[in-house]
């Protein structure tokens, strides 16, 4: 599924010459690798300010709060992603507000954000969309709603690091964003941590004395923070690789060129098609014209999908659901009143959605592998 041995043995060196950096100078929290990162990583994005912290959950966390997320206000997001996209709300104190995906992107669907402002009358304070899989949901009609119904627009930009929509990068395309780089993600450390993307020099630092227990000026604390520094052997890892994530994350875009080919070329697909069936058993996503997609993640759409993983699990090929329970239907949201059937899309996905294998050395044979795997379960 993902072979992070390749890249390390690809950087070995400037890694290891920055862990001693790092060692050698016994800095550990803050302080210069950190504001290294800060400053490079917010150039690359073309953000006035890129703030560390300690995950992707709590980048935004500290994002949505910053932008005014608190309690008896509402944030609008998609259920159908990563769990920490709705707990971050909660932890704010707000109130999140679930609308369906777009059956072709998996992305949060406008039309169905469109209903829930209307709806909720004045109560929405945020409408958060998650660039799923590397990819941007509509940005144009979702910052479109944004503006008229007068919202914060705060990306969930965890799965895509140098991801663009229309030549702008995610993360610089709403009032902040959250990074996660979490070591599966397209720019990851070596364990925890993220970052808070912004132009908006309020809130970058407000997220700044969030980040660092409410506090600008240390034992005074206006208000009441959490502790979610990015730590210094993160940062100095992170600013080795991040010169590398363009070409990176061009070799996924290769792959999943070659997936498509591959998986057309084996008769498993059909053009155009959104059901699975015994014909068309896998169906691809649909990549948005104005889109710039890295792939963070290879997902397709497939029949009788537990019973093909099950087959290449055997196979010795690695696959994932991303993700198996849309968030309404977890048991800890159950008090936010959703049934089973009210975010269908969403439950469908959940169903169908299968991750192929996707990382920036994967090989061609390897993809071939994979297909010929699929097309032996669906042949017999
Ligand atoms: C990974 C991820 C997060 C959380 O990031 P962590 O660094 O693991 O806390 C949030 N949202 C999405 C969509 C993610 O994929």
């Amino acid at each position: 599924m993902l072979d992070l041995k390749r890249q390390y043995e690809s950087i070995k060196e400037e890694v290891n010459a920055a862990i001693e950096r790092v060692l050698t100078t016994q800095h550990f929290i803050c302080g210069p690798e950190v504001d290294g990162f800060e400053r490079e990583s917010a150039e690359y994005l073309g953000a006035r300010a890129s703030v560390g912290c300690a995950s992707g959950t709590d980048a935004l966390w500290l994002a949505l709060q910053a932008c005014g997320a608190e309690a008896g206000s509402s944030v609008i997001t998609t259920p159908f992603s990563f769990f920490a996209s709705v707990s971050s709300i909660v932890h704010c104190g707000a109130m999140p507000v679930l609308a369906d995906i777009d059956p072709g992107t998996l992305n949060l669907d406008p039309a169905k954000v469109e209903k829930a402002l209307k709806r909720a009358r004045g109560q929405v304070r945020v409408v958060m969309p998650v660039h799923l899989y590397g990819q941007c949901a509509d940005m144009d009609r979702l910052g479109k709603l944004a503006l008229e119904h007068g919202v914060a627009m705060v990306e969930d930009a965890a799965q895509a690091f140098g991801a663009a929509w229309k030549g702008k990068k995610a993360g610089t395309l709403g009032k902040a964003a959250g990074f996660s780089f979490y070591p599966t993600k397209n720019l990851s450390a070596y364990g925890d941590g993220g970052c808070v993307a912004t132009d908006d020099e309020e809130v970058a630092d407000h997220v700044r004395r969030l980040r660092n227990h409410g506090s600008k000026r240390r034992y005074y604390h206006e208000e009441i923070g959490w502790n979610s520094r990015l730590d210094a052997m993160q940062a100095a890892i992170l600013r080795v690789k991040l010169p590398h994530v363009d070409d990176w994350n061009q070799r996924r875009r290769i792959a999943a060129c070659r997936y498509h080919g591959l998986l057309c070329g084996a008769g498993l697909v059909q053009a155009e098609a959104q059901t699975v069936n015994a014909k068309a058993p896998i169906s691809l996503l649909v990549t948005l014209p104005d889109m710039h997609h890295i792939y963070h993640q290879f997902v397709v759409r497939a029949w009788r999908r537990d019973e093909l993983r099950k087959f290449l699990t055997e196979q010795g090929i690695g696959s994932e659901i991303y993700y198996p329970v849309p968030l309404h239907l977890q048991e800890c949201f159950a008090y936010l009143g959703y049934r089973a059937g009210d975010l269908p899309e969403s439950e469908r996905a959940a169903k169908e959605v299968l991750a192929l294998p996707m990382f920036p050395e994967l090989r061609e044979d390897e993809q071939q592998r994979v297909t010929a795997a699929i097309a032996e379960f669906y042949s017999r």
